[in-house]
């Protein structure tokens, strides 16, 4: 698949430091070989995305409570390892667990919180060098909190580089004004969400690229690769409060890859790509998942996720994407084993393929051998609205509103389960694995 280049790509400072682990968790989390059954713990994981599942804007959803009550013990302690994955980036997890612990009455870690952003914190290679960062909010602290040590925003670049910003007649500066080129060479760009000035960020965003980070140099013409560049949250639209939905960071990126195939002539190209629908986030969240079984001395590997939003084109897409990846490995582990036997027995040995997934190096190996996606209908999906069977009308039909480097397949936006709600989520899952916590 298309989508799955860049993210290779971008998985590989990850591995070019071998004996590193993920940022700030230290541990490793795979699970070799430990088979004792143990009934009160669980082999089973949980995905919750947020937004229209456990919130609708800032208003709690009822169900989500209630089926949170069921899945802490008396003394508030989680039954089950679960994670929260949101494309929601322009806060800190910190922040984002507090008001989840107020919202479902029970403590949530910062580090069950993933957001858009949080894969940066495996991008080790880029935490030294000087990124340029794009988005709102607090995205110095963001970026500084996902371990990046050299840190520039556009404001930073547009008070330097005065002339630059020129869009708005009102911005432009009044008196003559010279470049204060006291700015580091950038490096890497970071994408974390939306701006507030498109047209400021566009433009300087473009700047650097065009000036390889060095915004006291002309435009470059002739071609030339450009510097890595990382984006989080590829949300073409997001429901908020209106009726319609609106502008979401993947829309930025509409704007900045077509201005920059534009002026270039070439594709602008993604170091990674990250946030649902994307396989890195989805790695993430199960290593973090194994993580938290792991922080619980729980013994059982945890085989089975159960990933529960209400978008298709993300929560489902992307759960059903990474479900395709864990079978597909498993699939490449068995021919393995085939070429193995084969060697041992001197017959003809098949052609394995045998390119690791470079993110397996970084995360351990998964033990999760399944992802199984559930949707719910409090949220931006209307089970009013069905999906097309025919995946040639579909596809002829269809807008696809997700990234560009994203196919469309009607395979992957096919829930597992759809329920009326979170509680309702919960109950299914729990008759599903047979668990009944003590
Ligand atoms: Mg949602």
């Amino acid at each position: 698949m298309r989508g799955l280049l860049p993210l290779y790509r971008g998985l590989s400072p990850l591995v070019s430091s071998p004996g590193t682990r993920a940022g700030g968790v230290g541990i490793s989390c795979g699970f070799h070989g430990t088979r004792s059954i143990n009934k009160a713990q669980p082999n089973f994981g949980l995905l919750f995305d947020i937004d229209g599942v456990l919130v609708r804007g800032r208003i709690p959803i009822p169900a989500a409570k209630k089926a949170f009550s069921k899945l802490v013990d008396s003394k508030g302690q989680f039954v089950v390892p679960v994670v929260f994955v949101t494309n929601a980036g322009n806060c800190l997890r910190q922040t984002k667990a507090a008001k989840l612990s107020h919202i479902l009455g029970v403590q949530i870690e910062p580090d069950q919180v993933i957001m858009s952003h949080s894969p940066l914190r495996m991008f080790k290679k880029y935490h030294n060098k000087c990124v340029l960062v794009s988005g709102q909010g607090p995205v110095l602290e963001i970026a500084k909190n996902l371990g990046f040590n050299n840190v520039i925003s556009i404001d930073m670049l547009r008070e330097s580089f005065p002339l630059l910003d020129m869009v708005d007649h009102n911005r432009r500066p009044k008196l003559p004004s010279n470049p204060l080129s006291n700015l580091p060479k950038v490096e890497a760009v970071v994408l974390f969400g939306e701006p507030i000035r498109w047209e400021t960020n566009l433009q300087l965003i473009i700047d650097v690229l065009l000036t390889d980070g060095n915004l006291s140099s002309v435009h470059q013409t002739q071609k030339m690769p450009h510097l890595p560049l990382l984006a989080c949250n590829m949300d073409l639209m997001w429901m908020a409060e209106a009726h319609s939905p609106r502008f979401g960071h993947g829309t930025f990126l509409v704007c900045l890859e077509n201005i920059y195939k534009k002026i270039t002539g070439e594709d602008l190209k993604y170091e990674a790509l990250m946030g649902k629908p994307s396989e890195l986030t989805y790695h993430f969240a199960e290593y973090t998942i194994r993580c938290k079984a792991m922080e619980r001395e729980w013994k059982n590997p945890i085989t089975s996720l159960y990933a529960i939003g209400d978008n298709l084109m993300t929560d489902i897409y992307g759960a059903n994407l990474y479900n395709r990846y864990l079978e597909e490995r498993i699939a490449r582990e068995d021919s393995k084993a085939v070429a193995k036997i084969a060697t041992a027995t001197g017959s003809t040995v098949p052609e394995v393929d045998e390119v690791e997934n470079m993110w397996e190096s970084e995360f351990a190996l998964p033990s999760a051998t399944s992802c199984k996606s559930i949707l719910v209908c409090t949220g931006v999906y209307n089970p009013k609205a069905e999906v097309p069977s025919d995946a040639n009308q579909c596809i002829q039909e269809m807008v696809f509103h997700g990234h560009r480097d994203f196919r469309f397949d009607p395979a992957l936006v096919e829930p597992g389960h759809i329920v009326k709600d979170v509680l309702e989520a919960v109950e299914v899952i729990f008759e599903q694995e047979k668990f009944s916590p003590q």
